[in-house]
Formats: C-alpha cells, sequence, structure tokens
C-alpha cells in the first residue's frame, strides 16, 4: 500500500477546504487502484470536510491533539472531540509545532498515549534541522526523538502507527534530500522502533517522506518500496498538484499489481 497525506496547516478556510475535499474525491474517481488517502485540513473545516468526504475512501486526518480527555484546556481539542467528528488519523510533533509553539518531545508522547488510547491513527513526524544536518548528527536527532516519543508507548495488534521522515530544512523550501539519504534514514527509523518495539512492530511500521514533495519528485519517492508513502504540504492545497503525486502513487500500485 502507499499513503499520500495532505497537510492543509493554516493555508484554507472552510469552504475552499470543503472545495479540496470534493476535488481530492473526484480525482480518485475511476482508478482500478488508489492509494490511502488522508487530508488534514484545519481544525474549523473538519466537520464539514469530513461531511463532504462521507463513505469515501478519502479519510480524514487533524492536524494536532491535546493530551488530555477534557478539562480546563482553553483552545485545546481532545481526541475523543476529532474521533466524535469521525477523524481517524492526527499529525504528531510536525516540526511547525516544535519550532512556533514550543511542543516538546514529552508533549509528543503524551500525544501519541492518548491517540492510540482513543484508536486514532498518529502520524509522527520527526527530521533533523539544518543545523543537525551540517554537524551529521541526524540520525542521533531522529533516535532520541523516536525513544523519547515511544516511551512508556503501549504497541498492541490493532494499533497502528506511522512516521514521517521528515527533514525540516526540507519542509517548504524546495529542496529535498537524495534518495539515498532517504532511504537510509528510513532504514535507520525502523531499526530504532524495532529496538524499541520488537521486530513483528518494526516490520509492520509505514514510514513515509515528507518535505517539498511536488507533482515533479513524488514518483521518486513514492516507487521505492521501503517509502510508505508522502506527507505533502504546500502542493496538496493545489488540487492539480495533489491530483499527480495521488496519480505517481496509484501508477506505481499499478505496477506491483502487474508484477505479482
Ligand atoms: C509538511 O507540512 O509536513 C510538509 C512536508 O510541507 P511541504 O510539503 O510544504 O514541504
Amino acid at each position: 500500500m502507499k499513503t499520500v497525506i495532505g497537510n492543509w496547516k493554516m493555508n484554507v478556510g472552510v469552504r475552499e477546504s470543503v472545495a479540496l475535499a470534493r476535488g481530492t474525491l473526484l480525482t480518485l474517481r475511476g482508478r482500478k487502484v488508489i492509494p490511502e488517502v488522508i487530508i488534514c485540513p484545519p481544525y474549523v473545516a473538519l466537520s464539514e470536510v469530513r461531511k463532504a468526504v462521507a463513505r469515501s475512501a478519502v479519510a480524514v486526518g487533524a492536524q494536532n491533539l491535546f493530551w488530555e480527555d477534557h478539562g480546563a484546556f482553553t483552545g485545546e481539542t481532545s481526541a475523543r472531540m476529532l474521533t466524535e467528528l469521525g477523524v481517524g488519523f492526527v499529525l504528531i510533533g510536525h516540526s511547525e509545532r516544535r519550532t512556533h509553539l514550543g511542543e516538546t518531545d514529552e508533549m509528543v508522547n503524551k500525544k501519541i498515549v492518548q491517540a492510540l488510547a482513543n484508536q486514532l491513527v498518529p502520524i509522527v513526524c520527526v527530521g533533523e534541522s539544518t543545523e543537525q544536518r551540517a554537524a551529521q548528527t541526524q540520525r542521533e536527532h531522529v533516535r532520541n526523538q523516536l525513544i523519547a516519543a515511544f516511551t512508556n508507548v503501549r504497541m498492541r495488534g490493532q494499533h497502528r502507527i506511522l512516521i514521517a521522515y521528515e527533514p525540516v530544512w526540507a519542509i517548504g523550501t524546495g529542496e529535498v534530500p537524495e534518495i539515498g539519504e532517504v532511504l537510509a534514514m528510513h532504514e535507520f527509523i525502523r531499526d530504532v522502533v524495532s529496538n524499541i518495539f520488537g521486530t513483528d512492530v518494526s516490520l509492520q511500521l509505514e514510514v513515509l517522506y515528507g518535505g517539498s514533495v511536488d507533482s515533479e519528485n513524488a514518483y521518486q519517492f513514492l516507487r521505492e518500496t521501503q517509502i510508505d508513502g508522502v506527507l505533502v504540504g504546500g502542493a496538496s492545497v493545489k488540487l492539480n498538484h495533489f491530483k499527480d503525486i495521488i496519480d505517481a502513487a496509484s501508477e506505481v500500485l499499478e505496477a506491483q499489481e502487474t508484477k505479482v
């Protein structure tokens, strides 16, 4: 399977989100094989977007959640509130939240625990900064992020976790790492997860790439068997670009089916 996730960030309002959701739905029509498509609109649009894609192959994700069930946490949204809306996925630890909103590894960990306890699938974002890359400490950094993220997390049979490797320097910059670097990091992530949870979990783990994925470069990532999908920011709010990325994923899946 290949998964294509659209992170719409704070780029679209409710009306635009519904139009994008409907457009995304239309792009899936008539395809022989479709990738898993998850769209993550801003909170205010979740309800309307969910209605727009109800009973379809397009799933809805949130861009964040809070780690408590309920209480005096002004401005926050609980996992239960999200599941009540029919949201199935949640981005956790996106670098923009870590950078601009002070999200720490400890918070990321509490959010993952809360998501899993409420049957939400966490999409956990990890990745190194420009400085860490320059200092060649990206592996150490990603390992530390993963260990902190999964502290005291109990994986049960029904749990699913997606990890998005998103080098911070590649997000929204138009720069992407060499494919070899991405593959090496994906393998490393699986090794770290295997050390944390054991081989069974690491074999089932889905590792995605994110960072300036666009209609031009999506195929080079998606065609790699070790890359389970892509997390797309900027290009996901341009319907024709997002369609091209979904096309690339469909093409890879069709080629895989033909081989079997
Ligand atoms: C993202 O928001 O996770 C992202 C990868 O953004 P962009 O595709 O714009 O780099």
